[in-house]
């Protein structure tokens, strides 16, 4: 098996997801007692997402990297970024790797794909609804067309994320305003609703949806898990 280096804490109340999901599905593969070998980096989000509302990203590349770098030091044989907002500096952590980076979109979009969809919803921060490096991913590779709220709800979708998931609330008034947007994107014509930041998975549940939900941590903690026991 090999080891999982995970760069969390953006924020840590996802990183828990990741670390769950992937022991429970090297547990359900393997069997018996085996659990994942893996490394976890934790940063101190503040830091993160002051820089990220700054504009500083240079600077978050910076510490991304030498965090990244100490995982590879450490014995990781793969960077599981957990966070899609990050990924937005995706290309310049790979850079300073020789392990691969497992991007988040990949898998998500491959799920999509063999859902037999493509047309989807996407949900995030305002950086992963409005910016090219993660709808861009979806969309050329993967050839997905992809739908993001309205300026307003994304503004509620965004707010959501940092004042309460992130800090651990959940909030039934916000699952409802979730659902309203969902609402809105099926009125457009989304088959499908990608979960496009950790936390939101935390919020919004499968059970009470009609249609397919992505959570992008289940989906990246599974292919994390798929790459540690693919063999050599
Ligand atoms: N965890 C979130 C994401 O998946 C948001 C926090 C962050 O900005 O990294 O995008």
């Amino acid at each position: 098996m090999k080891t999982i280096g995970l760069l969390g804490g953006m924020s840590w109340e996802s990183t828990i997801e990741y670390y769950r999901v992937i022991n429970e599905t090297v547990k359900e593969k393997m069997g018996g007692l085996h659990s994942a070998k893996c490394i976890l980096y934790s940063v101190d989000f503040a830091e993160i997402e002051k820089l990220q509302h700054e504009n500083r990203w240079d600077q978050a590349a910076r510490l991304l990297v030498q965090a990244s770098r100490s995982l590879e030091i450490a014995g990781a044989d793969c960077l599981v970024l957990c966070t899609n907002t990050m990924h937005k500096l995706a290309p310049e952590i790979q850079q300073q790797l020789s392990i691969p980076l497992l991007h988040i979109a990949d898998p998500t979009a491959q799920k999509v794909r063999s859902a037999g969809l493509r047309k989807v919803a996407l949900l995030g921060t305002r950086f992963t609804m409005e910016e090219d490096f993660y709808r861009g991913r979806l969309e050329r590779p993967h050839g997905l067309e992809v739908l993001i709220p309205s300026e307003a709800d994304r503004q509620i979708v965004h707010r959501v994320i940092y004042d309460e998931l992130c800090m651990g609330i959940i909030a039934a008034a916000s699952a409802r305003h979730y659902a309203q947007i969902i609402g809105r994107l099926i009125d457009a014509g989304a088959e499908g609703v990608i979960l496009g930041c950790t936390e939101i998975g935390l919020l919004v549940k499968q059970a009470d949806y009609g249609l397919p939900l992505f959570d992008t941590t289940r989906i990246h903690a599974e292919a994390a898990v798929d790459f540690a026991l693919e063999e050599e």
